[in-house]
């Protein structure tokens, strides 16, 4: 495929391959942008905002509207290459591509609820014949940087508050799966957004990402990815607001008069759903000693069954990682847990990127499968015996994006909800739980700043005060 440089599709004669983790099957190429297009990109969308500030609210929300309907009448192509370019089985893929329409559909309506205030200057003495308000503008480019684990539905959550907020944005979405991303810029041009206001740069990040996020004519830098790339964009971006979007190492606490059944059937697929590389996935259960057997065998149970292989297989439950090399650092995590000490109860096992889905328990502290995002198949259980003692060791890691408790008991309940430490609480449901249109984001090293469109639509405009001296009113 072609890049989206200004107002054209591009080709370079310098490309980079698209190939299916499963087989390294070649799919498609897409150029590898120079220096130089990132000079053209930044000059073409610094030019670009002013047609995007002038879009009224009416074309910005009929633009999003029409790119929902068409990824709506495409969902089965936006699934296969969703597919075949990442880890999701098809049917996972399908549910991306569903709850993209979802996000852009919300995205056209939150850009009618874009509101401003009046303000009171007459509240202290000589604000006497001022009157004013203030509204929300755009803050002119935003530059985009997405992953590969929802290669759609993460980039609408960027382009869709973006272009409702009457931004410029430029894409650069994750070299490994770059094509969900073309073909929903593909649609947006279809829908009708003015040529320059969406550009799509495809390149790697290590390579082309300072020149991206330090020019000054970005005034935001919205990035969704890990904590390394994250914490280097920091630093690098100078004086601009920043979005980030981390990772994680998601605890569920399952306390003793929770519906066992019902916990494990959702918790296996919260830990396995896109081969475990989801910001959301469950990675430590801590579960109450009274029903800890209950649970784990169930689990494991539920475990085995999983079907792994062909993504495009209807039967397949969990496709391969992204790359070889990702499964080996999961499959050696696995590892290192069993020579600290840890049980292995079901798989461990990997064929080239294909990481079986693996159950530990025993697994200590000091093991990095504990204390790490393992962004994969592998979920370790833990037996608790207090509340205390489980929300103390639910917390204990540097991350908190989604943390998760199961309970029939309320104050159990409400104090999982008050004390667990991160951005989302889900109860009696896995922390694989997401509605595009809740606030969405981290505390500590998980991330800053909220998404899901009405959140990044104030991150993606700013406050404008109008004040108006009026002598005689
Ligand atoms: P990644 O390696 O951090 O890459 C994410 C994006 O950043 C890619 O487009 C990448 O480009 C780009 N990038 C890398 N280095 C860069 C640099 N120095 N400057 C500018 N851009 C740079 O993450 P990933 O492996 O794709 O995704 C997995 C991570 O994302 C996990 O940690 C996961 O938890 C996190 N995640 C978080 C959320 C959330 O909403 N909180 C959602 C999904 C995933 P290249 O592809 O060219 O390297």
């Amino acid at each position: 495929m072609k890049m989206l440089l200004g107002t054209e599709w591009v080709d370079r004669d310098q490309t980079i391959d698209v190939r299916d983790p499963l087989d390294n099957s070649l799919i498609d190429t897409v150029p590898s942008a120079s220096n130089a297009d990132v000079q053209t990109a930044l000059a073409a969308a610094y030019a670009a905002r002013q047609t995007a500030r002038k879009m009224t609210t009416y074309e910005r929300s009929q633009v999003l509207l029409r790119t929902a309907a068409i990824v709506a009448d495409n969902i089965e192509d936006f699934a296969r290459t969703i597919a075949r370019e990442g880890s999701k089985t098809i049917n996972e893929a399908r549910g991306e591509a569903k709850r993209t329409v979802n996000t852009l559909t919300i995205s056209g309506e939150e850009a009618k609820r874009l509101l401003g205030e009046t303000i009171p200057f007459d509240s202290f003495p000589g604000g006497e014949n001022r009157r004013g308000y203030f509204e929300r503008v755009p803050i002119g480019v935003v530059m985009a940087i997405t992953p590969f684990n929802d290669p759609l539905n993460l980039v609408a959550h960027k382009l869709g508050p973006a272009i409702a907020g009457g931004n410029a944005v430029i894409l650069k979405p994750a070299t490994v799966t770059p094509l969900s991303g073309l073909k929903l810029c593909n649609a947006f041009m279809e829908a009708g957004l003015p040529p320059g206001v969406l550009q799509c740069l495809t390149g790697h990040g290590a390579i082309l990402g300072d020149a991206l996020v330090s020019d000054k004519r970005v005034r935001m830098v919205s990035f969704t990815g890990g904590l390394e790339a994250g914490l280097h964009i920091s630093n690098r971006s100078g004086l601009k607001k920043i979005g980030m979007e981390l990772g994680s190492n998601s605890p569920v606490i399952v306390w003793k008069d929770a519906d066992i059944e019902w916990a494990a059937e959702t918790c296996v697929s919260g830990a396995f759903w896109a081969a475990g590389q989801n910001c959301i996935g469950v990675q430590r259960i801590y579960i109450h000693r009274d029903v800890y057997e209950q649970f784990r065998d169930d689990f494991v149970t539920r475990t085995k069954a999983y079907r792994i292989g062909n993504k495009l297989d209807e039967a397949t439950n969990m496709g391969p990682m992204i790359t070889e090399t990702e499964a080996i650092r999961v499959e050696k995590w696995v590892a290192e847990a069993k020579e600290l000490g840890a049980t292995i109860l079901a798989g461990g096992g990997r064929s080239g990127a294909l990481m079986e889905p693996t159950v530990l328990e025993n697994v200590p502290e000091n093991a990095t499968i504990h204390h790490d995002e393992v962004f994969g198949p592998a979920v370790n259980l833990y037996v608790v015996d207090t509340l205390d003692e489980a929300l103390a060791k639910a917390n204990s890691v540097d991350f908190g994006l989604h943390s998760a408790g199961f309970s029939n008991d309320v104050t159990v309940c409400h104090r999982m909800a008050a004390e667990l430490d991160s951005g989302s609480v889900i109860i009696n449901d896995s922390t694989d739980y997401r509605l595009d249109s809740m606030p969405f984001g981290g505390v500590k090293s998980s991330g800053l700043g909220k998404e899901g469109i009405r959140f990044s639509l104030q991150e993606m405009t700013e406050p404008k005060v109008i004040s108006w001296y009026l002598p005689g009113v």
